[in-house]
């Protein structure tokens, strides 16, 4: 008699918040293992609305995004997955709200969903630990389980690589997108500020999260370390302006804006800050980003040579 199979649950993840910071690594672990995930989609007007009503008000914009993206999905799976991340730097420590995600998910949706975590914490264990720990939860294991989270491993490398070849400016001249890998990937807060900079013809990129090599760092975030030393290596000569993207009531965000500003005053880098909720506060960003972009005198450096 054949042996009964038991079906694998089906596995929900929000398309928010730490989804962002390890692009693609997850959905290609838990596939990789024979699991089906449902994502909930992009972030859109109506998104931003449910945030707004069900989510914490004196929370950062990304946590309440995280709450209305989970809310969309938490009917439609067996489980859902959210990681407690702890540090995804080797010396740092992640912003310890990401730390409590999965006890403020169980809080607000317990009654409807079971929550799966594992801890992320790149200081104390490599992320390839951490996916061998998730899955041996999980009951996977063996060869299958290790090549599961090598496959997981290469994806997001390759996600990231794209991520940079799609806005890499070469040796051109271009301005440096600072924020949060949730800020900046998530189409809903940054498109509308990439849009208006295509538009006036200014070529930009992303920082990059693929780093893992910083020089001695004074600051302790782990995103916070990572935009500061981008803005360490900057060559005045190809940078013409720094513009950060952060969200109304980040703290960590309201400790180094400061540092960022010193920093770029001493390089002689025009800077600017854009803060992102969830009333429309990018109304306006068109004129400050056409007085920031004049202001540097983008259209003189196109004919400099
Ligand atoms: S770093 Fe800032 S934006 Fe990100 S979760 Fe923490 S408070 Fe929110």
């Amino acid at each position: 008699m054949r042996k009964k199979t038991q079906k694998k649950p089906v596995i929900a993840m929000p398309s928010a918040l730490w989804y962002h910071h390890y692009p693609g690594l997850w959905t290609a672990f838990f596939r990789h293992l024979g699991f089906t995930v449902i994502r909930s989609g992009e972030t859109v007007r109506k998104t931003v609305e449910r945030a707004a009503l069900i989510s914490e008000s004196e929370h950062c914009l990304p946590l309440k995004l995280h709450d209305a993206h989970l809310d969309e999905i938490v009917d439609g799976a067996d489980v859902v997955f959210i990681p407690r991340i702890l540090s995804t730097l080797p010396d740092h420590i992640a912003c310890p709200k990401l730390g409590a995600l999965p006890d403020c998910a169980r809080a607000q949706f317990g009654d409807r969903i079971r929550i799966v975590t594992v801890d992320v914490d790149e200081d104390k264990r490599p992320l390839r630990r951490s996916l061998l720990r998730l899955g041996r939860g999980l009951g996977a294991g063996g060869r299958r389980l290790r090549s599961a989270a090598d496959a997981a491993l290469d994806e997001m490398r390759n996600l990231r690589n794209r991520q940079k070849a799609g806005c890499d400016p070469g040796e051109d001249e271009h301005f440096l997108i600072l924020g949060h890998p949730y800020n900046l990937h998530d189409r809903y807060m940054s498109g509308p500020i990439l849009s208006k900079l295509e538009a006036l013809g200014v070529r930009w990129r992303f920082v990059d999260y693929g780093v893992r090599n910083l020089e001695p760092e004074p600051i302790r975030w782990d995103a916070c370390s990572i935009m500061h030393d981008a803005l360490r290596g900057l060559d005045r000569r190809r940078c013409m302006g720094v513009i950060q993207l952060s969200s109304f009531n980040c703290g960590c965000d309201s400790v180094v804006i400061g540092m960022f500003r010193d920093l770029l005053k001493e390089q002689g880098i025009p800077y600017m800050t854009l803060v992102l909720d969830e009333n429309e506060a990018l109304a306006g960003v068109d004129t400050r980003l056409e007085a920031f972009v004049d202001s540097i005198g983008w259209k003189n450096a196109q004919t400099r040579f």
